[in-house]
């Protein structure tokens, strides 16, 4: 939550500020506001926060204030749990430096060459933002030194321990020197990372963010219970009705990414998916042409959305709901970015209620109930474009060419009057994106209406029992969906058993295989449960109801040169 101080007042440099100022920052966040003055005082800090809260200008703000740009040697570095919070870290510190000469920021984590990395190293970057298994590999190589350091900052520290790369931590803990600086950051506190404060940390202070706080700007909220209209159709309509700037469309699989973007393709809206399957470049790209206005929508998975920070978005739609309120408050902190004001509408099922209210508990918000936009909407919209089309058009110079057609057709056309000339224009020039729209089938009787209530049960029953009318896409589409996929609870939600064929004496360790599942299905790896490894196979839990074409996908992963060959438990 912002506060009435500004950031004038924290102490930070000019060149600081002048960059906040243009982020559009105005004042600082909860997090900020607390952590800036103790980091910049050289205390340690233990911030109880997550993402979405600020916390990245928390740590790097002050800490790009301690560096000394006349000694040529890494002085921050920052330890992140995956390859995108180390890639957005190192944006924000680039953000943050921009106005200060000679100051270099490189992230380094696995999967990218070493090549890459060492070039950059050999620059004695002053700021290292890094996955902690790359940054043993470069200490162990010797082409990272951190003799120099006076900083370092662990975020997302339960993240880390979930992955299973606390050890890793603390070796690089031991590489340090002792008089660093070092702030930790964390949504919640395992007994594992109390132990690392308690070892590691100097007399630190304790900074607690409440995740309710952390959405900025101000975002509608609203739901919209599904009934007897598809999903699909649901999201058109409200996209065609509604779609003043970006929208972000979030999907629980990569495939659902690319089936709703295409639809919405198919549909004349600019959309394009934005999933873990799309390489770096490719998310980029896709990223780049949200925010340039080539694309109006992408459709996104959580873990390919993380960071994501287009200041057009105006629109976030949850077309299937969140694992848990955490995820929904990152979701929904897409729009609303730089002060603006943004929308979230979430799609929730009969059976979803129950996540619905515990959303509504952990967020302390409620869920405005909302019905799809008429037909109506959608053409009064589509007339005031068209009004503003024509306008501009006419403002246009060189249309003397049509203006010499319309009269030509005028005169050969005798009889034709010239509203009927016009009517005959405008109905071909909206061939291709047509004005008009088909109207939803009405709810039969019994059916969920747009507030989830329904009528007569008896009724809706009698109808299951002697077929439904299969033409209506939307009773198919809903039915399949219940059937195939149970709902997902929040954090204690059930959990099934699942063997895998790579155990210990292939070398496999619990981290591998968090991060073969986490990057394959796109699951954040807090949604994976225990791991227990045994000789010649593993089990894993994961939680119930997982789709199976995902199941279906993780069976080919490879992990320690072996295929995963996953298998539900009794
Ligand atoms: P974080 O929790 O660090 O991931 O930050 C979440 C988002 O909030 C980032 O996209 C930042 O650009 C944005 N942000 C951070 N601090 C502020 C602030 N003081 N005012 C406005 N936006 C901010």
């Amino acid at each position: 939550m912002s506060s009435s101080t500004v950031f004038s007042e924290l102490n930070l440099s000019a060149p600081l500020l002048q960059a906040i100022e243009e982020l559009g920052y105005v004042s600082p966040t909860e997090i900020q506001e607390a952590c800036i003055p103790m980091l910049l005082e050289g205390r340690d800090v233990l911030g109880l926060a997550q993402t979405g809260t600020g916390k990245t200008a928390a740590f790097a703000l002050p800490l790009l204030d301690k560096i000394d740009l006349s000694q040529r040697c890494t002085q921050v570095i920052v330890l992140a749990p995956t390859r995108e919070l180390a890639l957005q870290v190192t944006d924000a510190f680039n953000d943050f430096s921009k106005h200060i000469s000679g100051l270099s920021v490189l992230p380094v984590y696995g999967g990218q060459s070493f090549k890459v990395q060492l070039d950059g190293l050999k620059r004695h970057p002053k700021v290292v933002v890094g996955t902690p298994g790359r940054v043993i590999d470069h200490l162990n190589r010797g082409t990272l030194k951190l003799d120099g350091l006076k900083a370092l900052v662990l975020d997302e520290a339960d993240e880390m321990l979930r992955m299973g790369f606390i050890d890793d931590v603390e070796t690089i803990l031991q590489h340090t020197p002792e008089t660093k600086q070092m702030a930790l950051f964390s949504a919640t506190m395992p007994k594992e990372i109390q132990r690392i404060t308690k070892r590691y940390l100097n007399d630190p202070q304790t900074v607690q963010v409440s995740p309710r706080n952390s959405t900025k700007g101000s975002i509608a909220q609203s739901v919209w219970f599904c009934n007897h209209v598809h999903k699909k159709d649901a999201l058109l309509r409200l996209l065609q009705a509604d779609l003043e700037d970006a929208a972000i469309v979030f999907a629980r699989t990569k495939q659902d990414t690319i089936d709703i973007a295409t639809w919405l393709q198919d549909n004349k809206v600019a959309a394009l998916p934005l999933n873990g399957d799309m390489n770096q470049a490719h998310r980029e790209q896709t990223i780049q042409q949200l925010k340039s206005g080539k694309t109006d929508v992408v459709v996104a998975t959580d873990v390919a959305a993380r960071g994501i920070d287009v200041e057009r978005i105006a629109l976030v739609v949850n077309y299937d709901l969140p694992f848990d309120s955490e995820a929904y408050v990152h979701r929904i902190g897409r729009t609303g970015r730089a002060g603006r004001s943004g929308k979230a509408i979430t799609f929730v099922k009969q059976n979803q209620k129950r996540l619905l209210r515990q959303i509504e508990r952990d967020t302390s918000t409620r869920l405005e109930p909302m019905g799809l936009p008429s037909v109506d909407d959608v053409l009064k919209l589509r007339k005031e474009q068209l009004k503003e089309k024509v306008l501009a058009e006419i403002a246009k110079p060189n249309m003397e060419r049509f203006a010499n057609i319309v009269r030509e057709i005028q005169s050969e056309l005798e009889n034709v009057q010239d509203a009927d000339l016009l009517t005959a224009l405008l109905a071909l020039a909206q061939a291709e994106e047509p004005l008009f729209i088909k109207d939803f089938p009405k709810p039969k009787r019994g059916e969920y209406n747009d507030r989830g209530e329904r009528g007569d049960r008896r009724r809706r029953d009698r109808n299951d029992r002697n077929g439904r009318d299969r033409g209506e896409r939307g009773e198919r589409g809903d039915r399949g969906d219940r059937r195939d996929r149970k709902p997902r609870r929040s954090s204690n939600e059930k959990m099934e058993c699942f063997r895998i064929e790579v155990g210990l004496e292939h070398g496999v360790q619990a981290k591998n295989i968090v991060g073969a599942i986490a990057n394959e299905a796109d699951i954040s790896s807090k949604f994976i449960g225990q791991i227990k490894l045994f000789d010649n196979h593993s089990t894993v839990e994961l939680p119930e109801g997982m789709p199976s074409d995902v199941l279906t996908h993780l069976n080919k992963v490879y992990v320690c040169n072996r295929q995963l060959k996953m298998k539900r438990m009794q």
